[in-house]
């Protein structure tokens, strides 16, 4: 990664020393670096003694991320799909917002109005291409790093109470940072620079409990989900003759084996370990929208293919978006066709 600027963590510093209303927010469908970087941010605002600090997120997250949220934590997040106008009165009272693991307003869906609208200072620490930065006072934003959370956690360790020792950082806070990392980069599968395996070090001597957060993130699913996963690969998963990989789980799939939110996670990145598969998609029904996530080996862009054809975005090689019905497809059946003609179209034309 490249150096962060010490005159922006002290400004960064010096907004919240002022304000007296702060709230933090993720995008929508948080995952674990989004969930992560931001309670992490909370319990470092909540040591140092600030009283009025909310997470405000869209829609709800994932059960298996419980074990990161303290349960003060946990008061103070404010769901807009559980609680619209708590959420938005939120936004518009803070004199502080700080965005995290996102790029632009409207990956936070329903809560881009009130974002738009609030008169706070803004600060942006996030990891992926093309941040929207006219819209915030400070712009963290670094693509060669693994996560939200480690950079995050590169701004913590430098600002003057933390001052370089990992220890003094809150233990929520520094549990939260290496589970965020941990599933941003697939247990280091991917994504992991000389900087992520310095922040590992640093916080395992620190005396986070890794042990713990691997068990509570890989090790505590429901049966439903690992029998859904043989389904998908054994019965469902198609490959083209461009090397993609396709699954299409419908809504009827997901209801029958029970499919909380964030069970599928993971899902996209097994038909990628086949030799010949370059690029690997998993695609959700979800009401008038199907979910699409997307993983490519190196050489290929699963961004530029989320953004061409998935109204999405995302990283170099995983990246994601979304298909409307009936704007682009009809219904969940066509799916697959749609998959197969722009992939074909993608790989041989736009490359
Ligand atoms: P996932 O497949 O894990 O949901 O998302 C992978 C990456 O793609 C994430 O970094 C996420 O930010 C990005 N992404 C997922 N969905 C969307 C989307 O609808 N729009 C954009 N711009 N990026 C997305
Ligand atoms: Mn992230």
């Amino acid at each position: 990664m490249n150096g962060l600027n010490i005159k922006d963590i002290r400004k960064f510093e010096t907004l919240v020393q002022k304000a007296s209303k702060t709230v933090i927010v993720t995008h929508m469908k948080p995952d674990g670096d989004a969930m992560g970087s931001s309670t992490a941010m909370y319990s470092f605002l909540k040591s140092l003694d600030k009283e009025d600090v909310r997470v405000v997120i869209p829609d709800p997250y994932p059960d298996y991320l419980d074990f990161m949220i303290s349960e003060e934590a946990g008061r103070d997040i404010i769901t807009y799909e559980d609680m619209p106008s708590e959420s938005v009165a939120a936004i518009k009272e803070s004199d502080l917002v700080i965005c995290l693991d996102f790029n632009a307003f409207h990956r936070t869906d329903r809560l881009e109005q009130a974002l738009e609208e609030s008169e706070a200072a803004k600060v942006l620490i996030d990891h992926h291409l093309s941040p929207d930065t006219d819209k915030f006072s400070i712009v963290f934003s670094e693509t060669e790093i693994s996560s939200a959370s480690e950079l995050l956690y590169r701004i913590l360790i430098r600002t003057s109470v933390i001052d370089g020792k990992p220890e003094r950082l809150p233990k929520e806070a520094a549990t939260a940072l290496m589970a965020g990392m941990t599933t941003d980069t697939n247990n280091f599968a991917n994504s992991t620079y000389p900087s992520t395996l310095n922040m590992a070090s640093d916080l395992l001597s620190a005396g986070v409990d890794r042990d713990m957060i691997i068990y509570e993130l890989y090790n505590r699913q429901r049966e439903n989900r690992l029998r859904l996963l043989g389904h998908a690969l054994a019965d469902l998963m198609k490959i083209t003759e461009d090397g993609v990989a396709y699954i299409v789980l419908d809504a009827e799939t997901l209801k029958r084996h029970d499919i909380r939110e964030g069970e599928t996670e993971g899902f996209v990145n097994m038909p990628l370990t086949v030799d010949d598969v370059r690029m690997s998609l998993l695609l959700k029904e979800d009401g008038d929208r199907v979910r699409v996530s997307i993983r490519s080996k190196k050489g290929t862009s699963a961004n530029l293919c989320a953004r061409l054809y998935f109204n999405g975005g995302g990283h170099e090689n995983a990246a994601g978006g979304k298909l409307y019905i009936p704007e682009n497809i009809k219904d969940i059946s066509e799916a697959g066709n749609y998959i197969e003609l722009y992939t074909h179209k993608f790989l041989t034309e736009d490359k």
